[in-house]
């Protein structure tokens, strides 16, 4: 058993040396790689044309971490909604959390960026110029002449012009497309900071889909790691029907492999060669799987080709495999859902009754009462006031509930988009009315109409 279990002790693209060994995939074909494709295109299709989408002039998503500004389908978050955020990252860590459990690492072969465009746009390249795996080994193997550079050359300069595209809607991302656009426009001299940020992500993306490839999902990713312990016997995964197909054996014509004793597997080996993780997905449940299924479509082919029925490795559990049934709901998985719920519940709440003009108000620190004339007495308030939407506001003050009016003395409440004002202003009342301390709501007006309601007291002296 120690024996079968070494592949565990190391990882299929590291040699005893410790060098890299070059994985050269089978281009892979079948049912679950047409799916893919037509996933992955659409996946790209909304990649790329999502930073040039608005939605009440607002970008549907931006990320300027330089700004500190957010933006999610046209709602402005600023750092002062840090709350939602944080309730949000809980909520998302937690649903990836579950689908992992359930799902196993699907997300990885199926949606995430890095595998989409390794193998359905780098990949196919690769193949379209250099040809399919043995073919590219050839190639790599032999002397340098004419045909390896103009292959070599052509496939770099590929390479390099999509990575350049990428870094380009990257950017977008982070700082929206008309900043993108004011950068290209002006060149590197005018917007030197600008230029360097996509020469620097253009060489990243090269780098990491010219050479680093599938270590970027075995070793660098953190998602990867955390397998390990979020799946368990349980979870849906790409696996190796054992049970049916052990007693592995070369397929011979006319025989009956199981009066022969053997399995289903004919040891064709069609598993690893497509694999672009380089591992044999017989060895069971392995942490450099992404779950891409080529090596279903690949297994699927060659049982079809000796009439062998499909599905010998096919999305399935650990126990489902074991004792031929289907998946199961444990208490971990509900336990998940029902969090998972309640998060989204909350946050829902919060996103919903989110104010897009955020408030604070305060009696200035250290003052009491005081005597504004021999009629009057007043306190003084310190307001600040975010706005968080992408227009210039013009706000005034009034008493809503309670005596007395208010008198600003310090800024205009002229609000700038998404800026923060900070003023003073006083509320005044009659000596007749003064208590020792009187509830307040003040509104906030724009254009006549009460836009924010702020709940305030009025200290008056001990009567
Ligand atoms: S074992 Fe199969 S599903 Fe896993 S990475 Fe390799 S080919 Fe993809
Ligand atoms: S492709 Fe299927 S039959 Fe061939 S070695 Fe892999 S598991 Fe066995």
């Amino acid at each position: 058993m120690a024996q079968e279990e070494t592949f565990r002790d190391t990882i299929s693209t590291v040699d005893d040396k410790g060098k890299r060994i070059w994985i050269y995939p089978k281009k892979p074909k079948g049912w679950f790689y047409d799916k893919r494709k037509q996933l992955s295109y659409l996946l790209l299709l909304i990649l790329f044309g999502l930073p040039y989408l608005k939605i009440n002039g607002e970008p549907v998503v931006l990320f300027n971490v330089i700004e500190r500004k957010f933006v999610f389908f046209g709602q402005i978050f600023l750092p002062q909604d840090l709350y939602i955020f944080a309730i949000a990252m809980i909520t998302f860590i937690i649903f990836i959390a579950l689908f992992t459990i359930v799902f196993g690492r699907l997300f990885c072969g199926w949606v995430c960026p890095q595998t989409i465009f390794m193998e359905m746009v780098f990949r196919r390249i690769e193949y379209w110029i250099e040809g399919d795996w043995t073919h590219q080994k050839k190639l790599n193997n032999q002397k340098w002449n004419a045909e390896k550079i103009r292959k070599k050359s052509i496939k770099h300069v590929l390479f390099w012009l999509i990575s350049f595209f990428i870094a380009n809607t990257f950017l977008a991302y982070i700082i929206g497309y008309e900043q993108l656009f004011e950068i290209i426009q002006k060149g590197p001299f005018k917007s030197f900071g600008g230029f360097i940020a996509i020469v620097i992500f253009t060489f990243v993306f090269y780098g990491v889909f010219a050479f680093m490839r599938e270590q970027v999902c075995t070793t660098v990713c953190p998602y990867g790691r955390l397998q390990g312990v979020l799946l368990d016997e349980n979870s849906l995964a790409v696996a190796y029907d054992s049970v049916r197909g052990e007693g592995r054996a070369k397929f011979k014509k006319n025989e009956d492999r199981a009066s022969a004793g053997k399995g289903d597997c004919i040891d064709c080996r069609q598993c690893i060669h497509v694999c672009p993780t380089g591992i044999d997905i017989r060895n069971g449940t392995q942490l450099e799987c992404v779950n891409c299924t080529a090596c279903i479509d690949a297994c699927d082919s060659m049982m079809e080709a000796v009439d062998l029925p499909k599905g010998l490795i096919k999305i399935a559990s650990e126990e489902g495999i074991k004792h031929n049934q289907p998946f199961i709901w444990t208490t971990r998985i509900k336990v998940y859902v029902g969090i998972l719920l309640v998060l989204m519940g909350l946050l829902t709440t919060m996103i919903i009754t989110r104010s897009n003009l955020e408030t604070n108000i305060s009696r200035t620190r250290g003052t009491l009462f005081q005597k504004y004339d021999d009629e009057h007495f007043s306190n003084i308030y310190d307001l600040t006031i975010t706005n968080k939407t992408s227009q210039v506001r013009d706000l005034q003050i009034k008493i809503l509930e309670g005596p007395g009016k208010v008198e600003l003395i310090g800024k205009e409440l002229h609000l700038i988009e998404q800026a923060e004002v900070k003023t003073k202003f006083l509320i005044i009342i009659d000596k007749d009315d003064l208590e020792s301390n009187i509830e307040m709501v003040i509104g906030l007006y724009e254009n006549g109409e009460l836009v924010k309601k702020i709940n305030t007291s009025f200290l008056g002296p001990n009567i």
